[in-house]
């Protein structure tokens, strides 16, 4: 079965700080996804190695080389504003190498669109050329390299922290439509007990999309205080 080679983000906080979630940044949501994607790729009969979160990307590409992955895939969420302020830009990315229409295009585009397939909006990024990134310039075997949706947009940040294993999944199916292997869903609870274990983790889910929309509100809404207070000076 073919190898596949995950880099989540490697910056640690405070890089990228999601908008709206006080103390959540880019590094340790895409390193869950990363392992949420591991656990469905190897389900789905994939080799996958997850790039360790203190190595650099010159030591994960060397890595993913001598491992002979037969793809490398970076794992990472978008930002259009480089300041504290909200950004407007929403939407998953796919950033490719070469030209439209080539190999890489063609691998990127099926992750796009499985990605589209559960991003709630109607936004049309599509597929980029990125031949300047280290991980997909560098990277001799094909490299995917999903921007999954943007942190410092609100609306999208609530989208990526409810829905982290639905998005690793779908970058898992993309990778299975482009080597033509069938996605396996995971097993269906069998006795009462994981039955029971199911709705208790269905519960849990529950709380944590919840609370984590009380949590954006209240970041908005220490946003807008700031704001208020910044004017009112
Ligand atoms: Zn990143």
């Amino acid at each position: 079965m073919p190898k596949v080679y995950l880099s989540p983000e490697r910056r640690p906080a405070p890089h990228a700080p999601y908008y709206g979630f006080p103390g959540v940044y880019e590094h340790d949501v895409c390193v869950e996804i990363g392992a949420y994607c591991a656990e469905a790729l190897t389900r789905c009969g994939f080799d996958v190695m997850v790039a360790s979160p203190n190595k650099t990307m010159q030591e994960r590409v060397a890595e993913s080389i001598a491992w002979k992955s037969n793809l490398h895939m970076p794992i990472h969420t978008n930002a259009s504003t480089a300041t504290l302020k909200e950004g407007t830009a929403q939407g998953p990315t796919v950033l490719r190498y070469g030209r439209a229409g080539g190999i890489s295009d063609r691998a990127c585009q099926m992750v796009y669109r499985r990605l589209m397939e559960i991003y709630p909006r109607n936004t049309h990024r599509g597929v980029y050329q990125k031949d300047e990134f280290y991980e997909i310039g560098r990277t001799p075997m094909l490299s995917i390299y999903p921007e999954i949706a943007f942190h410092d947009n609100g609306q999208d940040a609530i989208w990526i922290v409810q829905n982290k294993k639905r998005i690793a999944e779908a970058l898992c199916k993309g990778v299975c439509d482009w080597f033509g292997v069938a996605y396996k869903e995971e097993e269906k609870p069998q006795t009462d007990y994981d039955k029971l274990v199911a709705e208790l983790e269905d519960i849990k889910e529950k709380y944590r999309t919840e609370h984590a929309s009380a949590q954006a509100l209240r970041g908005r809404i220490l946003a807008a205080i700031e704001q208020y207070d910044t004017v009112a000076k």
